[in-house]
């Protein structure tokens, strides 16, 4: 069998990789979302081994978050979210370049323990986590 290519569950005829239905008994086949496969990154444990210029997610919704004195609810990310390019690691986060072009600045994502800010308590430290960016991802961005 060819690269890529596919047995019908149902009638064994093979077929290329991008057909939908089975020309011999014209099974339909199911496709996994293409970005489920290629765009979900192995997630990073060991983040103090990242090097200068590898390119990394960071995933939304994750890192600090900024919480209102009164109304618990009242949550505010201060978390980054999207690719960048490492600079350098450092004590307890990273640096790094936004790959946003609209966004060049160079940032701090933090890395460090779960912790209340001494400077203002509303503010909850919080570790971002990490994928590798995939194949996709770095041909788009090399
Ligand atoms: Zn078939």
């Amino acid at each position: 069998m060819g690269r890529g290519q596919k047995t019908c569950p149902d009638c064994g005829n093979t077929t290329g990789p991008r057909t939908y239905q089975c020309s011999n008994c014209q099974h339909k086949f199911t496709f996994k979302p293409a970005g489920l496969r290629t765009q979900i990154g192995k997630d990073i444990k060991d983040w103090r081994e990242l090097e200068n210029g590898e390119i990394i997610r960071v995933v939304q919704g994750t890192g600090p978050v900024w919480r209102s004195h009164d109304e618990e609810l009242e949550e505010q990310s201060m978390g980054y979210a999207g690719l960048f390019r490492v600079v350098q690691v450092i004590d307890d986060g990273i640096l790094a370049h936004s790959l946003k072009s609209s966004d060049a600045g160079r940032v701090m994502i933090y890395m460090g323990e779960e912790e209340r800010s001494k400077v203002d308590p509303r503010l909850l430290k919080r570790p971002h986590k990490l994928r590798k960016a995939t194949k996709k991802e770095l041909l788009v961005h090399a």
